[in-house]
């Protein structure tokens, strides 16, 4: 059973996660208490779901996989750019649960206190310049059918079990703990005041930044385009920073799945060893960041 404490649940995310102190720290406690009220019957203890801000490839999808993992319960992401508002509760929100279903292996208890990840959130919000170019995606109807699913809902779904006729399963969403992700591209400063050192700062996020008030707030969040009401599901607001180059090359070597111990064993197979040195580090470094993607160019 989970019984690990704040201080534990960040010392696991360390072996994965590098830097983002703030955000490991404000998820450390958010697991905690999750894992409280999944195991409460009193209905006391009320959800807190999360919004992580911050750059493309600095983290985010990983703290919430992660944060899964150590909880044990299923996860599923869902680019919320690709939802249409089909209608009240659409296809794609009974999509999002089938998927749950699945990863649950068909056990719809443990797919009903899963984590789903709504990612680049920030894309669906109202205004201007933030919104989704598409012309026939209303950031504003998937808002709505978003909020209705995050408030609590109960949805049929269709199940495929091992005989071949579709069963329907009625999903409550209630239990679900949702990650929203976005970039708010200038909504606010990164807390740590990132990047320094080398390679800084390849998004705009430094000059645009302060346009609203350089805070990631409820208001903030209001102001760039979230509807009010979305923005009051969101209690745990976590601001991630850009990656610097320091924290790339930890990227490359440091976490237990890190990519170079990952080659390494690719070569180790064929009785080889791989030795990377510093330079090298340093110049996949400079590669990955100049594509602006984060930790995300390093595998590339
Ligand atoms: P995003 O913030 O866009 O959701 P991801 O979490 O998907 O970024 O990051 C993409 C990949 O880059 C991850 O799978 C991981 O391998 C690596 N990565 C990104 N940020 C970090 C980090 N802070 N520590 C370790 N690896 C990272």
């Amino acid at each position: 059973p989970f019984n690990m404490t704040p201080h534990q649940i960040h010392g696991e995310l360390d072996r994965f996660i590098i830097g983002q102190e703030n955000a490991k720290k404000v998820l450390s406690v958010a697991i905690y208490n999750h894992n409280k009220r999944l195991h409460d019957e009193s209905g006391l203890i009320k959800k807190s779901n999360i919004l992580l801000a911050g750059p493309t490839g600095c983290g985010k999808t990983l703290l919430a996989k992660t944060m899964a993992k150590l909880l044990n319960v299923p996860f599923v992401i869902v680019d919320t750019t690709s939802m249409t508002e089909a209608g009240y509760v659409g296809d794609d929100v009974e999509i999002c649960l089938q998927r749950l279903l699945e990863v649950a292996d068909g056990d719809l208890e443990l797919a009903q206190k899963g984590i789903v990840y709504l990612d680049e959130i920030d894309k669906i919000a109202r205004t201007g310049k933030n919104r989704a170019t598409t012309k026939d995606i209303s950031g504003e109807g998937v808002q709505a059918s978003l909020l209705k699913l995050m408030e609590g809902c109960e949805v049929s779904v269709s199940i495929k079990r091992k005989q071949p006729q579709m069963e329907k399963v009625t999903f409550d969403t209630s239990n679900i703990l949702f990650i929203c992700g976005g970039a708010f591209d200038g909504l606010f400063d990164s807390p740590e005041n990132k990047p320094i050192g080398f390679f800084p700062g390849n998004s705009e996020t430094a000059d645009i930044g302060q346009e609203i008030n350089g805070k990631l707030t409820q208001d903030s969040l209001k102001k760039y385009g979230l509807k009010p009401e979305l923005v009051g599901k969101l209690p745990v607001l976590c601001p991630l920073s850009e990656l610097n180059g320091h924290d790339l090359i930890r990227i490359l070597t440091e976490p237990e799945d890190a990519i170079t111990k990952e080659y390494q064993l690719l070569f180790e197979k064929d009785w080889a060893s791989l030795i990377f040195e510093e330079d090298a580090l340093l110049q996949i470094a400079k590669m990955a960041s100049s594509q602006g993607t984060g930790a995300r160019g390093l595998r590339t």
